[in-house]
């Protein structure tokens, strides 16, 4: 049975026939469209999408409706209802929005169309479409530079390829680089003279039998015939553009993604998605303006999207373990733990952190799965109270992109307060690059975590450049190390001098240290003598589960008693 998520209806393509079938059996029409292209679409048993006629010749109309229901629906994911007239019948019509997982895990949006007919008798007074007619330039170009907008285009180029099957037809997309840099130096008003001034050279640069458009924001695409002339156009088209910014000290900089149209049934938004990719992934490169979408980029969407997928099903299902990897003092005893998430599959195989933690950062998710962990600490330092572990600290990660999505200082102390903790005994880390990048508004969350009550570290401390610049500005408790860091520096003699001052300066500053990634006696001896008082690393111990770990915890207290 397919799931129904706030409106949208989620499912594969195997479920979908089916489900359309029993409908059929309340509404008079039951149809999927692809609103942006204003097409029928079908499912083939293959999970192949065939588009069919242009959706509106229900109504027997030259164009898309101007108000049209799947249209809405598709921008505003939710279900939508309309009534159109048309012959002297009513047809009642509801637009749901659909999320359909395709074979190669790919989500295709469209909408199902769930028509009633009924007789008016009203010898079509209703018939109101002349709004349709006069409003089709307006929905179809963009009013800035009057070039068609992507529901134009993505209905042309459908056109153009369905017409042309046997023409090798490509999507390119022109990503400009520094637009914004452009807009902020200069303001809006030159922002927009650049885009016309882009719409115009595609104007004059394109080809007939060539397609092209704003699609949004300063991203244009074309759908033109492969021929051996592109790498000119390209070329022209960038040469010619870097001249239009409004500084002769800066000059425009784009690149293109080229998505070679090999099965034309698939739906023009991925296509262009596609291209989009290919033209991103050489962004900072300077040597080449255009990169063709290949399949390396395909199976890293398959792949991504396939741990996305099982991501959001499963994160609540068991199946995301949180390991501990004991911190310890200098006396060899344990203090508390890093908090380290393992992907445990159905197949027993464990996923390590870095096969999906980048996908999910990239894909804005890791706040969920932060929050699990971080759930997770707080719930298990409630349940050490009173036990033998009460006076051990858990400390747990947050992503750099945790910023943006989560208020994370309400979030720690929420759980605090659920759990009732003490936030001394919670950890936080977060790394170098986080402070970094976006210094002024995360340097005051870090400030207000410590106001209440919460241990901060820096964590990778050493891994970025601007590690030692920062150090002024970081009122953090303690600075975690970097294990490359440890394990370049305690085989190098230069190293080991930055490595005795950086300790000296978190000593000055009255910051902790902890040395990550000790393998060997030889380090912890260095680190040692070099003044560290905190260690973590395989030396003592791998991340190991909970129970595992309490085990360590109370075979090394039996230990220290005997000694005593
Ligand atoms: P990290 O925060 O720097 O975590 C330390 C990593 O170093 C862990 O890898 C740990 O297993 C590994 N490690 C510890 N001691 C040694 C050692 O002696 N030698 C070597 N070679 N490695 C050592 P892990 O668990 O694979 O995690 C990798 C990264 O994934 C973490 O780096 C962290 O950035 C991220 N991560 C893990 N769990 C979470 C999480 O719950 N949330 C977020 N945002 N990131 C997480
Ligand atoms: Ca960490
Ligand atoms: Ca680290």
């Amino acid at each position: 049975m397919p799931e129904k998520t706030s409106q949208i209806l989620k499912t594969d393509y195997k479920e979908i026939i089916p489900y359309m079938d029993s409908m059929r059996m309340i509404f008079d029409i039951v149809r999927l469209v692809d609103a942006e292209e204003c097409r029928e679409v079908s499912i083939a048993p293959d999970g192949n999408i065939r588009f069919g006629t242009e959706c509106y010749h229900v109504w027997k109309t030259n164009h898309r409706c101007a108000n049209c229901t799947s249209y809405r629906s598709c921008h505003t994911r939710k279900k939508e209802n309309r009534a159109e007239f048309f012959e002297g019948k009513k047809f009642l019509i509801q637009s749901l929005p659909v999320e359909l997982t395709l074979p190669d895990s790919n989500v295709y949006s469209c909408n199902m169309e769930l028509i009633n007919i009924t007789e008016t008798g009203d010898n079509g007074k209703h018939e109101e479409k002349p709004e349709w007619e006069t409003s089709e330039y307006i929905s179809t170009h963009d009013p800035l530079t009057g070039i068609l907008n992507w529901d134009g285009f993505s209905k042309r180029a459908r056109a153009l390829i369905s017409d042309h099957p046997d023409v090798n037809h490509l999507i390119i997309s022109i990503n400009i680089d520094n637009f914004m840099l452009i807009s902020s130096l200069y303001g809006n008003t030159k922002g927009n003279d650049v885009l016309v001034g882009i719409a115009q050279l595609l104007t004059e640069l394109c080809g007939p039998d060539t397609v092209y458009c704003r699609r949004s924001g300063y991203n244009f695409a074309i759908c033109i015939r492969n021929t051996a002339d592109i790498p000119d156009l390209l070329r022209d088209i960038a040469s010619r553009a870097s001249t239009l910014a409004p500084s002769h000290n800066l000059r425009l900089s784009m690149h293109f993604g080229i998505y070679d149209i090999e099965n034309i049934n698939l739906p023009i938004s991925i296509m262009c998605d596609r291209a989009y990719m290919a033209a991103e992934a050489i962004k900072y490169n300077e040597h080449v303006i255009y990169n063709h979408f290949d399949e390396v980029m395909l199976k890293k969407i398959v792949h991504d999207q396939l741990i996305i997928n099982e991501f959001k099903k499963n994160l609540h299902s068991g199946q995301f373990v949180v390991y501990l990897q004991p911190q310890v003092g200098k006396d060899h005893l344990i203090k508390g733990a890093e908090c380290l998430v393992r992907w445990i599959l159905p197949t027993g195989d464990m996923l390590p952190p870095f096969e999906f933690i980048d996908v999910l950062e990239e894909h804005g998710l890791i706040g969920s799965l932060d929050e699990y962990v971080w759930e997770f600490a707080a719930k298990q330092l409630s349940q050490w109270k009173g036990t033998k572990y009460e006076s051990l600290y858990l400390s747990v990660n947050v992503s750099p992109r945790d910023f943006y999505y989560l208020d994370i200082v309400n979030v720690f102390k929420r759980l605090c307060r659920k759990y009732g903790i003490d936030p001394a005994m919670l950890h936080i880390e977060i790394t170098e690059t986080a402070l970094a990048d976006e210094t002024q508004k995360n340097l005051g969350t870090l400030k207000e975590l410590k106001q209440n009550g919460f241990i901060v570290e820096i964590d990778d401390f050493g891994k970025g450049s601007s590690s030692l610049g920062l150090l002024k500005d970081l009122h953090a408790d303690v600075l975690k190390l970097d294990k490359q860091f440890i394990q370049n520096s305690t085989n190098e003699k230069r190293s080991l001098v930055i490595l005795e001052s950086i300790l000296g300066m978190a000593q000055k500053l009255a910051m902790g240290v902890i040395a990550e990634g000790v393998e060997t006696s030889e380090q912890l001896d260095i680190l040692t003598e070099l003044g560290c008082r905190m260690f973590q690393g395989y030396y003592f111990s791998k991340p190991v589960p909970l129970a595992s770990f309490e085990k360590i915890v109370k075979d090394q207290a039996s230990v220290n008693k005997g000694v005593e």
